[in-house]
C-alpha cells in the first residue's frame, strides 16, 4: 500500500509503520491489532485499520465482513488466555464521544464478573410521542 495512506502526526500511523513499537496479536494486509497501554483490563486490545481516516464514518467500503472476522477471532482468543466471562466491544467517534486518538479503532475489552467497570448511565424519553418524534426524525434524513 502507498505510504499516503498514512498521516505523519497520528501515533497510530506511526505504530503501523513500526515507527513506535505495539505489542501486537494478530496483523492481516488490512488491519493492525494490539494490546492497548493503559489497558481498562489486562488483554485489552485495539483492532486498527490500515489506513488513516478519523472515524467509522470515514471508512471506505469493504472493511466490515474482515472486521467482524477479526473482532471473532482474536475476542476469543483474548478471552480464552485471560479466563474474562464477558468481552465489551467499543469503538468511539470525536472527541465529545471520548475518542482521543483520531485514527478509527475498534476496543476489544475482556471483562470479569465484579471488575467494576461499569455501564454508562441512561436517560428516560418524556411522556407522550418524544421517543416515536426522534425515531421518525433520525428516519427521515436516512
Ligand atoms: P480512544 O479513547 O477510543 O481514542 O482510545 C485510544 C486508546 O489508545 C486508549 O485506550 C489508549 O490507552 C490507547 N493508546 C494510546 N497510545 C497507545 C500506544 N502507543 N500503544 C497502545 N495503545 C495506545
Ligand atoms: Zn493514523
Amino acid at each position: 500500500m502507498a505510504t499516503t495512506q498514512y498521516d505523519p502526526d497520528c501515533i497510530f500511523c506511526k505504530i503501523l509503520q513500526g515507527q513506535i513499537p505495539s505489542t501486537s496479536l494478530f496483523e492481516s494486509d488490512a488491519f493492525l491489532v494490539f494490546l492497548d497501554i493503559n489497558p481498562a483490563n489486562r488483554g485489552h486490545a485495539l483492532i486498527v485499520p490500515k489506513r488513516h481516516v478519523e472515524t467509522v464514518f470515514d471508512l471506505p467500503e469493504g472493511y466490515g465482513e474482515e472486521l467482524i472476522a477479526i473482532m471473532r477471532k482474536v475476542g476469543k482468543a483474548i478471552m480464552k488466555a485471560t479466563g474474562a466471562t464477558g468481552m465489551n466491544i467499543l469503538q468511539n467517534n470525536y472527541a465529545d464521544a471520548g475518542q482521543a486518538v483520531p485514527h478509527v479503532h475498534w476496543h476489544l475489552i475482556p471483562r470479569f464478573a465484579g471488575d467494576g467497570l461499569l455501564p454508562w448511565s441512561t436517560k428516560t424519553y418524556a411522556d407522550g410521542d418524544e421517543m416515536a418524534s426522534l425515531a421518525g426524525k433520525i428516519r427521515s434524513v436516512l
